[in-house]
């Protein structure tokens, strides 16, 4: 798998560890090389764990885990540029809930008698 932002090919070392990182980023596994590493801002693209904001993440069948807390779920994204339709959506369904909820209860409940001293 090459660097996903020059495209050099992953060259293994003769040994120890491999300069190269790992990531998940647009919720890909994606490898970073040791150059792109100096040269840009790479940790601020790559995919974040929910829990504890790390990018050690690892993607595996329909999941991400966290290396550092073992948090296995889906990563907050990096690339979400609008913000706001997130909360749109958060709030819709907020509002769902709560016309569903005084369906179930039904208005009487609502605002009990008790609450009004
Ligand atoms: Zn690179
Ligand atoms: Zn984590």
């Amino acid at each position: 798998m090459p660097c996903y932002r020059c495209g050099t090919r992953q060259v293994d070392p003769d040994r120890g560890e491999s300069p190269w990182r790992r990531g998940v980023r647009g919720d890909r596994q994606v490898l970073i090389c040791p150059d792109c590493q100096v040269a840009a801002d790479w940790t601020t693209e790559l995919d974040r764990c929910q829990a504890c904001g790390s990018i050690h993440l690892v993607r595996r069948l329909g999941e991400v885990e966290c290396r550092d807390c073992g948090t296995v779920g889906q990563p907050a994204e990096a690339s979400v540029s609008d913000g706001r339709s997130t909360d749109q959506a958060a709030s819709d369904l907020a509002d769902e809930v709560e016309r569903a909820l005084a369906k179930v209860l039904g208005p009487s409940r609502q605002r009990p008698p008790y609450a009004m001293s």
